[in-house]
């Protein structure tokens, strides 16, 4: 695939000054809607998990029209549900010595030095606002005995700082949400449209004015026009298929919207969750995550013994290697996710993996229940260990759980501003969308932060800044026209192939190279590959897919055809940008690019730089934002 660079990208809305006050200052110097006009300003807000949910209805509180738009039957039903382990704060409840410094230094640290610090500044400083927002709203987190909030531990910290609600707090924080959107909808600042699918972004005189979807029922094409469109739509990993991502999630809308111009930032930058349950089977479409939090208490081991067949419980401790605690003793199990996901890939790349293939490691609970005992364990984990239960039929409580790392989470995704808003005027992204504040590597309980700060606290004000000059006036008929066309063409397009094999046949295999090339490890040798082979496999699918039904229905197999075709050209991008970053950094780990102790090795001077893509249909083209780090210094990160 041909790529051409183009010049420098900057982020000319983030302000200067001390860190600390930057935020304060972008919020006064953004300009303000009178209220009396937001009732004249429409606003269309894609997407109803924990960012676009929060946004949808903060918006809608300050007075603008809003119409939100999901694919689910219910705006309760959007991923954010699936999340588990908790939200990251800097309140200090603990008076363990976090901060809002210590929050962002550890994030920055996280990320591998590849997120921007002020950005990063202000989602710690946002964090604690969150925590009282969600606890206003009824969000039942966990308690300690005195009745202040608990807090347990994730990955990357030192510090105690992760709010929980059982192992369900994305459902919790997500009811909260809800909750204030619906107040919103029966105040009649928000229009709901559930099962409505985003298709295609329409551009207007340069600007986002509105997008075109598809009713999901009866396959209606409509258009529907705003002053400022806002993309909260999750994230990519279901590119690789086999992902912890709820089997909807998918990339078509911020896709759509890069085909029209706006820039997608780091695609390559895919976490792999190291605590997982693992394959096991060819049959599998889904993989299922054991949250981080159990890692408070779970102790990551395997055999000191290659091909060790033994059950766990014949194993003498002398003969375990808790390899986590051997090589980081600092942090032990609880170093970051991709540092812990790759050491389980060494020892079993060793053979020391433990169930079928090799291809696991133990979580073990043992410890924890003799010191806190059973029930003290079942409380804090009860539902998670139900689950493993469910699925693996081995009881936890009994056996240490088999975990391997699996696809996550997608710190890629469309480049924003500090505004949060992209390369298209008037198109704003936020959540799991947008690329800004993980860089390379998320920490654990990170992105409920992030959806949530950015939905509740920073859109709703920097979006005024760009409404107050509205409104945008009329849209150009035009421009809808042929967006709408475009959606029609590609649906018949779809249709039409009438070929052999089903949308998912090809989704699996794609996802595969990508697992196989682009993955855990990718190789300058293994993304040459990938990038032979995805063009052979996406003209495979224009001439032989089977999409079954018509357009006038509902029709999952159109819908899944759809997703994947946009699976197809990501996929390429993908491997692109992580055949150019010849450094390793956070989860893109280059073979190539390793120390003497086999960590990643970053190279600051070539690729401390955002990678902004460009769509052209002549071939992307590549802009770089220069990464400037004032008060973190750049290190190669240590958790030992
Ligand atoms: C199993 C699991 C556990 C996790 N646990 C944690 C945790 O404990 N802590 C943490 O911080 N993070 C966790 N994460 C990550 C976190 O849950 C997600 O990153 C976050 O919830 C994403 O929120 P979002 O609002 O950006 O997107 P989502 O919640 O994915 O919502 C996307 C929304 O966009 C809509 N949408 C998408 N495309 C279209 C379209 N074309 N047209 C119309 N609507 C569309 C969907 O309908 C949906 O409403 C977890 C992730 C997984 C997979």
């Amino acid at each position: 695939m041909k790529y051409t660079e183009g010049p420098e990208i900057r982020d000319t809305k983030a302000p200067s000054g001390p860190i600390e006050d930057r935020w304060e200052k972008r919020k006064f110097s953004a300009k303000l809607v009178n209220p009396a006009n937001k009732r004249k300003l429409n606003v269309i807000v894609v997407g109803t998990g924990l960012a676009g949910g929060s946004a949808a209805a903060t918006l809608g509180e300050l007075g603008y029209n809003v119409k939100s738009f999901c694919y689910q039957d219910s705006p309760r039903r959007a991923h954010s549900i699936a999340a588990q382990g908790g939200i990251n704060a800097a309140k200090n409840y603990r008076g363990d010595g976090d901060s809002i410094y210590r929050l962002f230094y550890d994030t920055v640290k996280g990320g591998d030095f590849r997120a921007r610090e002020s950005n990063v500044y202000r989602l710690a400083q946002v964090s604690v606002n969150i925590i009282d927002q969600a606890v206003a709203q009824g969000v039942p987190f966990a308690r300690e005995y005195g009745g202040l909030l608990d807090t347990r531990s994730f990955g990357g910290a030192q510090v105690s700082r992760t709010f929980y609600a059982r192992g369900q707090t994305g459902q919790q924080l997500l009811l909260g949400a809800y909750q204030a959107l619906e107040r919103q909808v029966a105040a009649g600042t928000v229009e709901m449209h559930t099962r409505h699918e985003m298709l295609d972004l329409i551009v207007s005189d340069g600007r986002a004015r509105g997008i075109i979807v598809r009713d999901m029922v009866t396959g209606e094409i409509e258009r529907h026009l705003a002053d400022a469109v806002v993309l909260a739509t999750g994230g990519y990993g279901n590119v690789f298929f086999l992902s912890t991502n709820a089997k909807g999630c998918n990339t078509t809308a911020i896709w759509r919207a890069h085909e029209r111009g706006a820039y997608f930032a780091n695609p390559c930058y895919t976490q792999i969750h190291p605590t997982c349950i693992p394959v096991s089977g060819e049959y599998q479409s889904k993989l299922t995550l054991m949250s981080e939090s159990l890692r408070n208490d779970g102790r990551v081991w395997v055999p000191l013994r290659k091909n060790d067949d033994r059950a766990p419980g014949d194993i003498p401790e002398d003969e375990r290697d808790y390899y986590l605690e051997r090589i980081y003793p600092s942090f032990g199990n609880l170093v970051p996710r991709d540092i812990a996901s790759r050491a389980a890939k060494n020892v079993c790349d060793e053979g020391r993996g433990v169930g079928p293939g090799g291809l696991g490691v133990y979580l073990d609970f043992r410890d924890a229940i003799n010191r806190l005992g059973r029930d003290a364990v079942e409380k804090k984990y009860g539902n998670l260990f139900e689950m493993y239960e469910r699925i693996t039929g081995e009881n936890p409580y009994d056996v240490p759980m088999r975990i391997y790392p699996a696809v996550h989470y997608t710190m890629g995704g469309l480049w924003v501003d500090y505004d949060l808003q992209s390369t298209i005027p008037g198109l704003f992204v936020i959540g799991e969308a947008n690329f800004s504040d993980h860089g390379a590597n998320r920490l654990g309980a990170s992105a409920l932060m992030q959806g949530l700060a950015d939905g509740y606290f920073v859109l709703p004000t920097t979006i005024g800044d760009y409404l107050a000059n509205g409104p945008y006036g009329d849209v150009d008929e035009e421009a809808v026209a042929e967006a709408e066309i475009k959606v029609r063409t590609k649906i018949d397009r779809l249709l039409a192939v009438n070929g052999t094999r089903t949308p998912d046949s090809f989704h699996r295999e794609l996802g595969k190279l990508m697992w196989d090339y682009c993955g855990m490890e990718r190789t300058e040798e293994s993304l040459r590959k990938a990038l032979e082979r995805i063009p052979e496999l996406r003209e495979e699918f224009w001439q032989n897919v089977k999409v079954s039904g018509t357009a006038e229905e509902l029709n999952q197999v159109l819908e899944k055809a759809g997703r994947v075709a946009d699976f197809f050209d990501l996929a390429e991008l993908m491997c692109l940008d992580a055949l150019v970053r010849t450094e390793s950094c956070g989860g893109h780990f280059r073979a190539e690019s390793q120390d003497a102790d086999g960590e990643a090795l970053r190279d600051d001077e070539n690729f401390a730089h955002v990678s902004a893509w460009e769509y052209s249909p002549d071939g992307p083209i590549l802009h770089k934002e220069p990464l400037e780090y004032e008060y973190v210094k750049m290190t190669q990160r240590s958790y030992k």
